[in-house]
């Protein structure tokens, strides 16, 4: 049977791509026990998130008492098992600022996985600076398109939407770029309707070929995922963003949260999109010989 019977008849709206970030670098066991540390347990993690409908995972990896790092074995360990016990599944390794300095946070780009996250300029964090400078998103980019490695390019502010743009007009970017708009990072951007009308506005005008999706960080995670879906785009959850379903209880896995996604989807007549409908919409290929 083809994906596309398993969609509603009436649908007229594109699948949504369900990118769940499963760990970061900063949730822990004592924010919530269900926050997978260990290679295994991320695995695991995500096989239940696969099967509750995610498409992209979003990955970082960390030490034995938790702290991150960028080693390249880890991510080496996890993406076999990744793609070993979830086919097809979209692998989408960070290169965020938390696990390394500087060049350190691409060291793991040789193993090629499908995408991986670029941020195109500096922003505050809570405790700290963000810091891209030109030469690193330079040479971080320039790994990606070497590699054939598709970016995620990350949105914490309206100068990284222009400065994407730019990339794209020079031909740094395999394919066509696709974006993550990222709201409720304290101290940069915070989830506001208008900003986000706005960021949608300028990409399509700047960006016409760009996919697009959104993510919020704690309590804006769940208006993140209703304004994307609404709006057609993408949408990523997980206990990177966010560690609670509601402010009294905990998210119990990477999968409820999940679940609580596809739901939303369902409420706006979209379904989940495939592993294989979310390489199409992204024009990826399929995945490359491990
Ligand atoms: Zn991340």
């Amino acid at each position: 049977m083809s994906v596309e019977q398993h969609q509603h008849p009436s649908s007229k709206q594109e699948p949504c791509i369900i990118c769940v970030a499963i760990t970061g670098s900063l949730s822990g066991k004592h924010h919530n026990p269900a926050v997978p540390i260990s290679i295994s347990e991320q695995i695991e993690s995500t096989h239940e998130a696969f099967e509750a409908g995610a498409s992209i995972a979003h990955c970082h990896v960390r030490n034995n008492d938790g702290t991150p790092t960028s080693d390249p074995d880890k991510f080496a360990v996890l993406q076999q098992g990744l793609i070993k016990h979830c086919p097809g599944l979209i692998l989408q390794f960070s290169t965020g600022g938390r696990s390394g300095a500087g060049r350190e946070r691409g060291g793991m780009l040789p193993l090629q996985p499908d995408m991986a996250s670029l941020t195109v300029g500096s922003n505050n964090f809570p405790t700290r600076i963000y810091e891209n400078s030109p030469d690193l998103v330079d040479w971080l980019s320039q790994e990606m398109q070497r590699l054939d490695i598709r970016p995620e390019i990350e949105i914490f502010d309206l100068s990284h939407i222009f400065k994407a743009a730019e990339m794209q007009a020079a031909g740094r970017f395999n394919g066509p770029p696709h974006v993550q708009f990222v709201m409720g990072v304290k101290n940069a951007m915070p989830l506001d309707r208008a900003v986000f009308e706005f960021y949608l506005e300028t990409t399509r005008r700047l960006l016409p070929d760009a996919t697009w999706c959104g993510a919020g960080i704690g309590r804006d995670q769940i208006v993140m995922n209703e304004w994307c879906v609404a709006e057609g785009g993408h949408a990523r959850t997980g206990l990177e963003d966010n560690v609670r379903m509601d402010r009294t209880t905990l998210a119990p896995s990477n999968a409820a949260l999940v679940r609580r996604l596809v739901d939303i989807c369902h409420a706006h007549d979209r379904e989940a999109a495939t592993p294989a409908q979310a390489r199409a919409l992204l024009r990826l290929p399929e995945r490359k010989a491990a």
